[in-house]
């Protein structure tokens, strides 16, 4: 955690969540990793040492939450400061295997999307993860993505869902260091989000090192801006108590 939030005051960043993953799928790279106890410990160390020099937030990204209910309860009753709800898997399939693509790119995004609906409807969180990661899988794996207009149902279903019981939606910069030209969600969700009355947003750099730190920030500003955003929310014990303008 020190390392990561040194990497974000070299940035001029004045605030970080870490949010550790959360999965119960025995396949997933993340399975049993969780260690919530040295996890707060070390994050009342990093509060001490950065006090007044970097805000630290207690997060979580809970993997397919609605999976696994009763694991993903017992992890909310930690004093978290923002939980990321997220699909990883499909089907008992990750997401990062081709074996999810058999019937092909479309078959699998479609799956995805419904999955994001049964996810918001039956799991409690703050911040929808990367959208559409399946984006990202799909583009790892073929080097092709496929444009969302076809998806746009299920996806609206979620954005509204969302909106409606005041949860948010995260820009994942993660892809843009895989090569993909735009952020998980891009521009055209950002727009359907926007219309529909959207306004909480966070970002998200998905850094599992120090040089991961806010990479694509930059470039998710300028799409969350052309969108019509202006502000990120800032969380606090699970609600939104600031916004920070972009
Ligand atoms: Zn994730």
């Amino acid at each position: 955690m020190a390392e990561m939030i040194a990497a974000a005051l070299d940035l001029g960043l004045t605030g970080i969540a870490f949010t550790d993953h959360a999965e119960w799928y025995p396949g997933d790279p993340a399975y049993g990793f969780l260690d919530l106890d040295a996890y707060f410990s070390e994050l009342a160390q990093v509060r001490e040492l950065y006090d007044g020099k970097m805000r630290v937030l207690a997060g979580i990204e809970l993997g397919n939450p609605h999976d696994f209910p009763t694991e993903a309860q017992a992890i909310l009753a930690y004093p978290f400061d923002l939980v990321i709800g997220s699909v990883h898997w499909l089907d008992g399939l990750p997401g990062w295997e081709h074996s999810l693509f058999k019937s092909g790119l479309a078959a699998a995004y479609q799956l995805y999307f419904e999955e994001l609906i049964k996810m918001v409807d039956g799991a409690d969180f703050d911040i929808l993860g990367h959208l559409d990661l399946v984006r990202r899988d799909s583009w790892t794996l073929f080097g092709e993505t496929l444009t969302l207009d076809a998806f746009r149902e299920p996806i609206q279903v979620v954005l509204r869902h969302l909106i409606e019981s005041g949860r948010g939606l995260e820009i994942n910069t993660s892809g843009l260091r895989k090569g993909l030209p735009e952020p998980i969600p891009g521009s055209g969700v950002l727009h359907w989000y926007r219309d529909l009355g959207g306004e909480i947003l966070v970002l998200g750099s998905d850094g599992h090192r120090p040089e991961h730190v806010a990479f694509g920030f930059d470039t998710a500003r300028d799409i969350a801006l052309a969108a019509g955003f202006h502000r990120i929310a800032r969380f606090e014990n699970r609600t939104v108590v600031d916004w920070i303008e972009l």
